[in-house]
């Protein structure tokens, strides 16, 4: 029996967190046109500025006004757009405010999700992620890397901004793994972390982060498991990254795999209406300090062995 039911009578839950990193927008139009012809909804990840510090990402922001259209069209169309920091650039907390008020004047209302990029203005990110003595092993892991560089949280860091992720942001990405069922491996998503105080809940994911490992992630025997389970998973991916090839066209097994999965059953909603679906009518879990390790070992086993994000 699946520990979760789902509305309508769906056997399981799917959806997707798309990072904008490299995605230009001919090829996220070829991409949502196909997830929205095949009956996805999903959220797609953006960045409302351009920043004025250099940028360490291609990819289109909300500046680009034919970009912002297709945002826009997605969104009236059942997909949301969740906020992948201020920009492809680190900010400071001015910028990262007036990117939050782009967002709400492009679409209404602030972000329901985020997922943080490798910015200065991450949140709880890099070693930030872990309590000891996990963080000391990820600081040993990613030693001369930009991984310890993030300040979002840091109150009287340049670039903190935690206060107005807690008043205008519900939720946001933390660990992924390889499972596919999402739900089976963070069965307390959403919750709410009492040592990350500025972020009023978490989600987990699974790794897709390329065509590659997106392709071994929603293998037909995966996608079997998942529709049998009755979970749910939130595939975390970049489509900028080969999901499109040289010829622009799409990979022809992303479009093989999404048509057999859209035959699953399956409910595909918005990462934001899941968490809705999974929320507790009192709010989200407190997270344990056991259910912390369980979450933290798991997580860097995997990345010891594969490089999950
Ligand atoms: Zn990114």
């Amino acid at each position: 029996m699946p520990l979760t039911s789902w509305p309508l009578g769906k056997r399981f839950a799917f959806t997707v967190f798309d990072d904008p990193d490299a995605q230009m927008e001919k090829d996220s139009r070829l991409v949502y046109g196909l997830l929205s012809d095949l009956g996805f909804r999903t959220t797609k990840g953006v960045w409302p500025i351009e920043g004025s510090s250099e940028r360490n990402s291609p990819g289109d922001t909300l500046e680009n006004t034919s970009y912002r259209k297709h945002c826009q069209e997605l969104l009236a169309a059942g997909f949301d757009l969740g906020f992948h920091n201020a920009a492809p650039a680190s900010a400071v907390r001015e910028e990262v405010g007036q990117a939050l008020d782009r967002y709400k004047e492009y679409f209404g209302r602030y972000p329901h999700t985020m997922a943080n990029h490798y910015n200065e203005d991450a949140m709880y990110w890099g070693s930030s992620r872990f309590d000891p003595p996990w963080r000391w092993v990820y600081q040993v892991l990613t030693r001369g890397t930009m991984h310890n560089k993030h300040f979002g949280h840091v109150d009287g860091h340049p670039s903190f901004w935690g206060d107005m992720c807690r008043e205008r942001i519900r939720s946001c990405r933390n660990f992924v793994f390889q499972e596919i069922d999402t739900l089976s491996v963070c069965p307390q998503m959403p919750y709410w972390d009492p040592h990350r105080p500025y972020v009023n809940e978490w989600f987990a994911s699974a790794d897709g982060a390329n065509w590659e490992t997106f392709e071994q992630t929603l293998s037909e025997a995966n996608q079997d498991r998942l529709a049998e389970s009755g979970g749910a998973c939130i595939i975390y991916t970049h489509f900028g990254h080969r999901f499109v090839r040289d010829d622009g066209t799409l990979q022809p097994r992303f479009v093989a795999l999404m048509r057999r999965l859209a035959g699953l059953g399956g409910w595909f909603i918005p990462v934001n209406e899941l968490l809705d679906h999974l929320r507790p009518a009192q709010g989200p879990h407190e997270l344990t300090s056991r259910e912390r390790r369980g979450l933290e070992r798991h997580w860097l086993a995997q990345k010891l062995f594969r490089g999950t994000s």
